[in-house]
């Protein structure tokens, strides 16, 4: 069996084996799971820059090398690829955990959510980290409440096309609340809400990835549905500085983590056009099955608890994803030989 924490803790606390970190702080031993994908690689580049012990756990489903690249070589820095639905052992303090198909193309079949879920809070439980669940605005399913807050329990179809994620994501954060209180552990919980920026995956099918990618290689905009249906964008810094405030905060949520500006889809296309392409044209598409018609967070929590609110607007983030998307675009298409 492997040694409890605090011996593991109270022996290197001895040798002085601790190493500080960039404020002299005592430097903290983190984990991401699925620290390559595109929130993830965002908040390890935070950590990092805080001078924290980071490891990247991901098995690159969805998530890239090139996202964390620049950290490669760092002594602060271990990549390791490894599926969360499989038990792993490791020492650490703090446990992000991102890993999960998040975009509709991607999360269907995946028992990611339960298994994975249960598996980093065994460990949470095992080596006493604090665990901090990536839940998600889709808890509250097509809500009949609006804006949503956190206390509204939802209007989710069990039994619909996204409901692997839906109510996985609710069986995370039950799964979490479970062992905070049977179990003791420290648990955080973030719903967050529709996030873009760079380093996005370019085609996941989620919308403003979609707008960006169509509108720089002179494809129509693909509206589904009326293009009436509303949604809450939040630029991805924003995201990362409120979890890393909800981490070292004294409160387990959950919380909101949104920007309540709401859009229309025919409006966050408008918006694309004025960056990128005035001349882009939109598409009607059916839309999918169980849409959520309306989507805007209720930020006050937050606001209250965590001090946080997002600080950048929609209008400002997207020309920063977009010089993004084109270089990766441009790279992609000169790769591809053309
Ligand atoms: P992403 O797909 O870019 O990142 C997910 C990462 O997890 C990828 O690197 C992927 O390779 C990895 N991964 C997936 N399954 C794994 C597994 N079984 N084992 C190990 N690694 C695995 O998506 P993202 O937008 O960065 O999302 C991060 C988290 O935030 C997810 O939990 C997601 O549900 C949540 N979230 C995101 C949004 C959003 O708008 N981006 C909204 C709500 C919730
Ligand atoms: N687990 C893990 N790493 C650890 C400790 C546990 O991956 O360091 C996994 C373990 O394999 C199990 C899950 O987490 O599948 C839940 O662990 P827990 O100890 O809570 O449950 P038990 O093993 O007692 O059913
Ligand atoms: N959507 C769209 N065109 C696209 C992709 C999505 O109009 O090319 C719509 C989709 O029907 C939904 C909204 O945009 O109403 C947000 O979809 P996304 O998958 O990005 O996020 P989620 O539905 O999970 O909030």
């Amino acid at each position: 069996a492997l040694p409890s924490r605090r011996v593991l803790l109270e022996e290197t606390d001895k040798k002085r084996r601790v190493p500080l970190g960039i404020k002299g702080k005592k430097q903290k031993r983190i984990v991401v799971t699925g620290g390559a994908g595109f929130v993830g690689s965002h908040l390890v580049d935070r950590l990092m820059e805080r001078g924290d012990n980071v490891i990247v756990v991901d098995n690159f489903f969805t998530g890239r090398k090139e996202n964390v690249l620049h950290h490669m070589g760092n002594p602060n820095f271990e990549l390791i690829r490894h599926d969360v639905v499989e038990p792993i052992l490791l020492e650490v303090d703090q446990i992000y955990h991102l890993a999960c198909p998040a975009s509709p193309v991607h999360y269907k079949f995946n028992p990611t959510n339960v298994v994975g879920t249960l598996n980093m809070l065994g460990l949470a439980k095992r080596v006493g980290a604090r665990f901090l669940l990536t839940s998600t605005s889709e808890v509250y399913g097509d809500p009949l409440q609006h804006p949503q807050v956190e206390t509204y329990w939802g209007n989710v179809n069990p039994i619909g096309v996204r409901s692997c994620y839906d109510e996985g994501k609710r069986t995370a954060e039950t799964l979490a609340m479970d062992y905070h209180r049977g179990a003791g552990i420290e648990v955080r919980i973030a719903r967050i809400f529709n996030t873009y920026g760079p380093r996005m995956c370019i085609d996941d099918g989620r919308v403003v990835s979609n707008f960006v990618a169509q509108a720089l290689r002179k494809e129509p905009l693909t509206v589904y549905g009326d293009g009436k249906q509303t949604r809450s964008f939040q630029y991805v810094s924003d995201l990362v500085e409120g979890l890393m405030r909800l981490m070292e905060g004294e409160h387990v949520g959950p919380f909101n983590l949104g920007n309540p500006g709401e859009f229309t889809m025919l409006e966050l296309a408008q918006v694309v056009q004025e960056t990128i392409d005035p001349n882009a044209k939109i598409e009607f598409r059916p839309n999918t099955e169980d849409d959520p018609h309306k989507r805007k967070p209720d930020i006050s929590r937050a606001k209250e608890l965590l001090g946080w609110q997002p600080s950048v607007s929609l209008r400002e983030g997207l020309p920063l994803m977009v010089s993004d998307f084109r270089q990766r675009l441009f790279a992609d298409s000169k790769l591809g030989g053309g």
